[in-house]
């Protein structure tokens, strides 16, 4: 199997990557875990961000000044560059994904309706009812189908196939007969999305792995800003589901159980619709001092019922349905019980602004990528919006790519990876380890939800940052229970947890060296945004005896850090 062009990932990301290098005429592939359709990106509520000015309200919004506010949001830690290109990118993309065929909610005169989201001066999230994501992942699923893109449906990529500088593929198993097998391909883009089961409380899918991260870092590209994750300030109590912030763009409240909008306290102005790293923080604030409901562990309420029941059944019906799935709960007349829950990673695989590592031939797109267009703190609605404006531009650097290449893919290189994976994956399957998946995959996600999580301070980093290196030593020790080769999945999550653990650690080194608080990094003894020492990215470098760190520069174009207020 070989192709020019081999994405890995069918999400937002991966789809328009695949979509962009295929209309420059390179033979291009898709090779994803899951079928495309059923990528995390849709579950994607809320909407995407692009300053079309179509409201009432917005009528002076610029691209310019959604980048001023994506720059604010990060803390000043996104390269201001990247930011300019994301915001001045985002009206094509939109208006494109509306000639694809997206079915955009309306304003009155049938242009694309924008509301409200946080950390945003202007309504400039664009919105499908409450179903942005699902819509727009179908829509790119056409395109791919379109131009005849080759899916190769429930393989899960295991490997890199590299010979010194170059690449030349990537080895992967197919989960419905266990089969190993080499792909050549001239350029990789790894579009895997995020990485939010390293935690315990997440609203991620169980396909949100990271294990992709780990991947990239043992063959030796760098993870950037790794120690910024994203805390999303409602999700489900229990089960962490989330509740877009499309419910607070639409007029929802946060109340404590004294009733109170506490939000009057920490942002003024904004109030719910602050930034999340800011809202989340004042919700465990109030937890903390016992102005929340004890249920589920604490939480505190979102408050819909004002906002009635013809609006919620028109903006909000998907959310609706959650609430009353997994909690029983009508939010057209009760208030929903909601708690934060890691939801996003701003680092990722350190990419340039076209998506290329520093391995010839691998790029990186969407949230397993680290351009940096989010900084320390993304905004809601860039997310959708960094997958299709970075997607097109890593599947146009791609296309590029492998026509100006002169080299051929190497048949013995890929020989030798993909004997190499499959003695691992055979020594795994054989293996009478005595350690087991459920419990070092337990107390690594606990582990880094309670040391690493909203408020953080030096001695449970410094525990977490040893309790996973001692899980990666207890992994080398693990047995599989199911011997089967089809769709064994106690093996695939064997193998994942292998390139989470490195993913944790990464984390876990990033934060404990970071004296500062940025964005979401807020650190109890570290309380205040130190730029003269800090405004700058991370890298962390494999090495066999851990997460070696180095430290880049941002980039500033044209604004200055200033205190955030909202
Ligand atoms: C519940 C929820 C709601 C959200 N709402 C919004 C929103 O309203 N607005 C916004 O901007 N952002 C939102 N986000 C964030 C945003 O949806 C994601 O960051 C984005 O969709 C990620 O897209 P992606 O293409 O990078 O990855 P994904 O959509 O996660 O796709 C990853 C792909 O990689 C494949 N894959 C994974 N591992 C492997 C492997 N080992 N081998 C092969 N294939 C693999 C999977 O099969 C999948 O196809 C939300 C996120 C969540 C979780």
């Amino acid at each position: 199997m070989k192709h020019q062009v081999i994405v890995v990932g069918g999400g937002l990301a991966g789809l328009r990557a695949a979509v962009e290098s295929a209309m420059l005429g390179a033979d291009t592939a898709v090779l994803s875990l899951l079928y495309p359709v059923r990528s995390h990106s849709g579950a994607a509520q809320g909407g995407v961000n692009a300053a079309l000015a179509n409201m009432p309200e917005c009528k002076d919004d610029t691209p310019a000044k959604h980048a001023y506010d994506t720059v604010k949001g990060s803390d000043f830690l996104a390269d201001q560059d990247c930011a300019e290109i994301l915001t001045s990118d985002a009206p094509v993309r939109i208006y494109e994904l509306e000639h694809w065929g997206v079915p955009f909610s309306r304003t009155p005169e049938g242009r694309i309706a924008q509301r409200p989201f946080g950390g945003a001066g202007y309504p400039r999230t664009c919105y499908a009812s409450d179903k942005t994501g699902l819509y727009i992942l179908h829509t790119l699923n056409e395109q791919a189908v379109k131009h005849g893109i080759k899916v190769y449906n429930e393989w899960a990529v295991l490997s890199l196939a590299r010979d010194g500088a170059m690449n030349h593929g990537l080895v992967a198993m197919n989960l419905q007969t266990g089969e190993i097998a080499s792909f050549g391909a001239d350029a990789v883009i790894i579009a895997t999305g995020g990485a939010g089961r390293i935690f315990r409380r997440t609203s991620n899918a169980m396909q949100s792995t990271g294990y992709t991260l780990g991947m990239a870092y043992r063959a030796g590209v760098p993870l950037k800003d790794m120690e910024f994750v994203q805390f999303h300030p409602t999700t489900i109590i229990g089960t962490n589901i989330l509740m877009t912030e499309g419910a607070r763009g639409e007029g929802g409240y946060l109340v404590n159980n004294q009733g109170e909008r506490f939000m009057s306290k920490y942002a003024p102005k904004a109030m719910e619709l602050a930034p999340r790293d800011i809202v989340s923080r004042s919700i465990q604030i109030e937890i903390n001092e016992g102005h929340g409901f004890p249920d589920g562990g604490g939480c505190v309420h979102l408050d819909l019922r004002h906002l009635g029941r013809e609006k919620i059944l028109e903006r909000l019906p998907g959310i609706r349905d959650l609430a009353i799935s997994f909690l029983g709960i009508d939010c057209i007349e009760k208030p929903v019980p909601i708690q934060p829950g890691q939801h996003f990673i701003m680092g990722g695989i350190d990419t340039d602004k076209d998506g290329a590592t520093i391995l010839p031939g691998v790029f990186a797109a969407g949230e397993c990528a680290s351009v940096s267009v989010h900084g320390a703190n993304r905004l809601g609605g860039n997310s959708l919006l960094e997958c299709v404006v970075m997607g097109q531009r890593a599947g146009a650097a791609a296309g590029n790519f492998v026509k100006a290449k002169s080299s051929a893919i190497q048949d013995a290189v890929l020989n030798d990876a993909v004997k190499k994976t499959s003695a691992d994956v055979d020594a795994l399957l054989k293996s009478d380890g005595k350690e087991r998946l459920v419990t070092l995959r337990d107390t690594m996600a606990q582990t880094m939800t309670d040391n690493i999580g909203i408020f953080r301070e030096e001695k449970p980093m410094a525990d977490a940052l040893a309790t996973m290196r001692e899980l990666r030593a207890r992994f080398r020790d693990i047995g599989v229970d199911a011997k089967n080769r089809k769709f064994n999945l106690d093996l695939l999550r064997t193998i994942e947890l292998g390139g989470m653990l490195d993913a944790a650690e990464t984390i876990a080194a990033g934060a404990l060296a970071r004296k500062e608080s940025r964005g979401a990094h807020s650190r109890l003894d570290f309380k205040t945004r130190d730029d003269a020492n800090w405004m700058k990215h991370t890298l962390a470098h494999f090495t066999p005896d851990g997460a070696r760190l180095e430290y880049e520069s941002v980039v500033q174009t044209k604004w200055q850090p200033e205190e955030r207020k909202y």
